[in-house]
């Protein structure tokens, strides 16, 4: 049984034309895919002969609205999903003044080990299939009444670890007969698997691709994100510099500070002249509060002190701001959870 939004359009037609089918009943079920149609009896303008011909070989992917919370703080939503399979992943809705932007899940759980974040306590279960991933955009646009014009890949997983369902997703998510969401209004996270950014840099797509590099050099990354001794910085950053040539695109750094380890002016200095030819963007996150572990945010103006260090240093860099702190929903709060149940 294929899951009909793991299929791309031009999939779609064939598949149709495979059953006997004229082209143009893609364009009729692709609409109501999008449209979050939970059953082949609410697509009201196909015969109900194809209907029940389609669900023999076929089925509809569904996510199940497990739990959801709304910030107190600022409207922020977080949905714990129930996949098909019993899998529970995390979306959370964030409304900014240009419209509501999603930050969606690749994968239920990770593999990739980031010592500050809670996406990863207790390892990868599997990745998310490409319905799934557009699913999180499908019913929290239903669940919300309003359209969702932007997306952030930086929820649970890491999505160059689900390259090919990825950029399935990102075809399908962009497709103007779909939710027709412009690539320059989504943007992918990486916590920097060099291989994936090499070959995201061959697709063509126009996202915004952001880095977590969360360290200056290789001994502090290697302390924090086991990724780093897979490949060092130099790699990193070479990979981030043949992006760059590559798509045109300014690409950014996400770096969490994290009192103590990441956040002295000396390591300002350094990863100033680390990312200066790359004239990139840098995010800074204060590092928020995971259960399980001991980090903890220097204060405001420490944090402070680091932005103007760069800023001096010509970096052009930012502070993210903390959104729906209050209901767990936070960069590196986001976890997977057996069943709708926290795993302790
Ligand atoms: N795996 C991808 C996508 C996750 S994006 C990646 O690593 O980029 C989530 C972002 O939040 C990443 O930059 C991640 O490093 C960061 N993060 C993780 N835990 C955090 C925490 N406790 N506080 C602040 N940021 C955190």
């Amino acid at each position: 049984m294929i899951d009909l939004k793991d299929l791309e359009y031009s999939e779609l037609e064939e598949f149709l034309l495979g059953m006997g089918e004229k082209k143009f009943r893609a364009l009729q079920i692709f609409k109501w895919l999008n449209a979050g149609v939970t059953d082949f009896d609410e697509m009201t303008d196909i015969s109900k002969s194809l209907r029940a011909r389609l669900s023999e070989v076929s089925f509809i992917s569904v996510l199940e609205i497990a739990e959801k919370y709304v910030s107190a703080l600022d409207g922020t939503v977080k949905y714990l999903f129930r996949l098909p399979d019993g899998n529970c992943i995390e979306s959370v809705v964030m409304r900014y003044h240009h419209g509501l932007t999603i930050c969606i899940s690749s994968q239920v759980g990770c593999r990739m080990g980031c010592r500050f974040c809670a996406s990863t306590i207790g390892g990868l279960v599997r990745s998310l299939t490409a319905g799934e991933i557009l699913d999180q955009v499908i019913f929290a646009e239903k669940d919300m009444g309003e359209r969702i014009s932007n997306i952030v890949l930086m929820g649970i997983g890491e999505p160059l670890d689900n390259y090919n369902n990825v950029i399935k997703f990102l075809h399908n998510v962009n497709d103007e007969r779909g939710k027709n969401i412009g690539y320059r209004h989504i943007t992918l996270s990486t916590c920097g698997v060099v291989p994936g950014i090499y070959a995201l840099a061959e697709e063509d797509l126009p996202i915004t691709l952001t880095v977590s590099l969360h360290a200056p050099n290789d001994r502090i990354r290697n302390e924090i994100m086991p990724i780093s001794r897979k490949y060092s910085m130099e790699e990193l950053m070479n990979a981030c510099a043949a992006y760059h040539d590559r798509t045109k695109r300014r690409l950014s750094f996400e770096y969490s500070l994290i009192s103590g380890v990441n956040d002295s002016l000396r390591d300002a200095d350094e990863l100033a002249e680390l990312i200066r030819p790359l004239r990139a963007h840098v995010n800074l996150i204060p590092v928020n509060k995971v259960e399980e572990r001991s980090y903890r945010k220097g204060s405001r103006s420490e944090i402070n002190a680091f932005l103007e260090r760069l800023t001096e240093r010509g970096i052009n860099a930012t502070v993210r701001r903390e959104l729906g702190s209050d209901i767990a929903a936070s960069c590196g709060q986001l976890r997977k959870r057996a069943g709708g149940i926290t795993e302790e």
